[in-house]
């Protein structure tokens, strides 16, 4: 077949390739310890299996209202309303199959081709896959760390707006990061958005995985929710990843332009699925609790244990399932210097299988430190003992 010429500017998760050579490495037989997937592997609360179950027999199995079904916009707003502190309608919200077709149609609504879009880099790598699919320019800004955690480059982010900018993709309790900012940053930028006249995607996936204190959101900074698109998801909070259930959340008028491309696209999102969210948002906060506990339990053991080892170095965010260890110095001792050998030493040795800073965007100019991803949502406590005493065990033989 001849292929479309805007294919060429498509890209993908090549974290998707981390799996399948960790599935075939596990295939010959060798333990492996998944850190590299972003996945959980903590059930869905029962509450909500159990309203998607009497949803399906009580016959909400048709097409339903492009938006989603108003009693989930409604339960929504109010979530967002309370969490945010900001005045969130159901008009404000349309909901999606997940939280990644927001970031698509949010780049359909308002970017034109030659807009230029930063985007965060280490990052999760849609944003500039899709950038540049819709011929836009994807400007990358980086993240330095900071005192106790990674922070935004500000400065460079500044640095990098020209009369081209368009739209700033803020990525906030971030993958692969876990930065977080904090309220001066927060102000800093919305500074910035106005002064440059920009519309901010809010990807706020990880807002509701939060172990201490309360999540802010940008969105509610002054003026800037005439500004600003949020991405929320279903997937993490209530363990949904495979249902596939979202929304983004904006002013009215960009959502009625994301639910007609919703028309022209899936026409709905699942119809059962929508009351089980239902469920999740006013039902019995338990167990989302619970699934917020076991992760910070996985933290904490997986912090410990790389804090550690020789030559690494790791912050504990308090947001986010993610970790971002610093890993330069073990590298050094180790003799590697690129990141493809060290990783596929590390999971050859160890069985433990990690993505690296590479699977999050091309490393930019002047970066001259390594760091690993490692995602502790698909692995129990006793094995993140197990696998990370092995890595310790190996990046400390040199
Ligand atoms: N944004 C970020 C930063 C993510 O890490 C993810 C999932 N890994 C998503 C959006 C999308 O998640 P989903 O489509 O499952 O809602």
């Amino acid at each position: 077949m001849k292929i479309a010429e805007r294919i060429e500017n498509l890209g993908t998760e090549t974290a998707f390739a981390v799996s399948a050579e960790a599935n075939a490495f596990a295939a010959r037989g060798h333990r492996v310890y998944p850190f590299h997937l972003g996945d959980m592997n903590l059930p869905t609360p029962a509450n909500v299996v159990e309203a998607a179950f009497k949803a399906i027999r009580d016959g909400k199995t048709g097409y339903c209202p492009n938006y989603g079904i108003p009693q989930l916009r409604e339960a929504l707003a109010a979530d967002i309303s309370a969490s945010h502190k900001m005045d969130c309608r159901m008009e404000n919200v349309a909901i999606q199959p997940g939280g990644k077709p927001v970031i698509n149609k949010f780049l359909l609504a308002l970017m034109n081709p030659g807009d230029e879009v930063l985007y965060p880099n280490p990052g999760y790598p849609i944003y500039e896959s899709l950038i540049e699919f819709y011929g836009g320019r994807a400007v990358p800004y980086g993240f330095v760390e900071g005192d106790g955690n990674f922070e935004l480059d500000l400065a460079a982010i500044e640095d990098k707006i020209t009369r081209r900018t368009r739209l700033l993709v803020l990525n906030d309790l971030q993958n692969p990061t876990g930065a977080e900012c904090k309220p001066a940053e927060f102000e800093k930028l919305a500074e910035l958005v106005e002064k440059h006249d920009l519309y901010v995607l809010c990807d706020e996936a990880y807002f509701d995985i939060r172990y201490t204190g309360a999540s802010a959101s940008f969105a509610a900074l002054p003026k800037m929710a005439e500004r600003c698109v949020m991405l929320y998801t279903f997937s993490k909070k209530f363990a949904m990843t495979g249902w596939r259930l979202g929304a983004a959340i904006g002013p009215r008028d960009v959502i009625d332009i994301i639910a007609k491309l919703a028309v022209n696209d899936e026409s709905c999102s699942n119809h059962f699925i929508q009351y089980a969210a239902i469920e999740g948002l006013t039902g019995d906060p338990g167990p989302a609790k619970k699934i917020l506990a076991t992760l910070k339990e996985r933290r904490d053991v997986a912090v410990d244990i790389l804090n550690s080892i020789e030559g690494v170095t790791c912050f504990r965010p308090d947001a986010t399932f993610y970790l971002f260890p610093n890993i330069t110095q073990a590298m050094r001792n180790k003799g590697f210097d690129d990141y493809d050998t060290a990783r596929l030493e590390i999971l050859h040795n160890t069985g433990v299988s990690v993505c690296t800073r590479l699977h999050f965007g091309r490393a930019l100019p002047g970066e001259t430190d390594f760091y690993i991803r490692l995602a502790y949502s698909g692995i129990d406590t006793d094995d993140i003992r197990e696998g990370l005493g092995r890595l310790k065990e190996f990046l400390e033989d040199f």
